[in-house]
């Protein structure tokens, strides 16, 4: 306990919070931004376990605001959980630690969440956000928002059977058009978002959190914040928090192509796409590969593909999701 000897003199922690963060598994959805920070925050605080989903690997553009990468990381395209891995066993050696290189899924999430005494939302867009918070509601477990572009920041604790959903929330939200991509940010903002978040996540594990419930918004570049009551809007028929209870997010799509947010790539997935049809279509078409031990990366028709080793592609330098599955059907079809 001398490791938290600080957060435990904390009036609102001391011995018996201390106990209850010790127990807690935490799953943290991306491990972009904001995940690399959330995940460290809370391996510090003291958590059991961390459970942390991402699809990516780390790039040099990432290097600016994603704490847990390191140049090498970038240089060597390592997936973003397994060097999150890395530098959160460096700091904890005892933390428990699940990684997991995919797309989160309505099957994935919904089999993690019920493993999980609390969900951080580390995501970018709107889509995994609704899965999130159906997959939360679903199956009884709290969950923090945290988004941030530009030098804005924002979060929202949502508890089921306490708060209304961020289902009920979204109309009220300011509009999607503005990602990290497009509009930039600086690396403050972020860390705003995660303070609020794990804060947030702190008081749900300590039995703290409690009305009135609050949204808040900030610019650190224009030095406000802001905080609005979330009690009393919760949507008479919603999906999610009423006594619909259809969660709509769970349902898993027939539609398996998907464009990344502001990314300029199309993600496809696919189960033709295993290592031994990669490796018979680049010997197939003579193709030069570059294989890590978590992808195989090739170019083809013009465009970067990068191959995970679980029927998922990545083809970078294209927003046109009908190219997107042409080559992919020229590859595997
Ligand atoms: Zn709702």
């Amino acid at each position: 306990m001398e490791n938290y000897s600080r957060q435990i003199l904390y009036k609102n922690i001391g011995q018996d919070g201390q106990q209850a963060i010790r127990k807690a598994t935490v799953l943290i959805i991306g491990a972009g931004a904001l995940g690399s920070s959330s995940s460290e925050m809370m391996a510090r605080a003291g958590v059991k376990k961390i459970i942390l989903v991402d699809r990516d690997y780390v790039e040099a553009s990432n290097l600016q605001r994603q704490m847990l990468f390191a140049k090498r990381h970038a240089d060597e395209k390592v997936p973003k959980v397994v060097a999150a891995k890395e530098r959160l066993l460096a700091v904890r050696p005892d933390l428990e630690i699940d990684i997991h290189i995919e797309h989160c899924g309505p099957s994935l999430m919904a089999r993690l969440s019920s493993q999980a005494d609390i969900i951080l939302d580390g995501t970018d867009n709107f889509d995994t956000r609704l899965l999130i918070n159906d997959a939360a509601y679903k199956y009884g477990r709290p969950w923090v928002y945290a988004a941030c572009v530009e030098s804005s920041y924002s979060s929202c604790g949502f508890v089921p059977g306490a708060t209304p959903c961020y289902r009920c929330l979204v109309p009220m939200l300011p509009a999607a058009a503005l990602t990290c991509d497009t509009a930039g940010i600086i690396a403050p903002a972020v860390q705003m978002a995660v303070s609020e978040q794990v804060t947030t996540a702190l008081k749900i594990l300590t039995g703290q959190f409690a009305a009135p419930y609050y949204m808040r918004i900030g610019d650190l570049w224009d030095m406000e914040h802001r905080r609005f009551q979330i009690d009393h809007i919760q949507e008479e028929n919603c999906l999610t928090c009423s006594s619909k209870h259809e969660y709509p997010a769970l349902n898993e799509t027939a539609d398996q192509t998907m464009k990344l947010c502001g990314r300029d790539t199309v993600q496809v997935l696919d189960e033709r796409i295993t290592q031994e049809a990669v490796r018979q279509a680049v010997i197939h078409l003579d193709i030069n590969v570059n294989t890590t031990p978590y992808f195989n990366e090739f170019y083809f028709e013009g465009q970067r593909l990068v191959c995970f080793n679980n029927g998922r592609i990545l083809i970078h330098g294209t927003d046109n999701m009908n190219r997107a599955r042409t080559l992919v059907n020229q590859l595997f079809g």
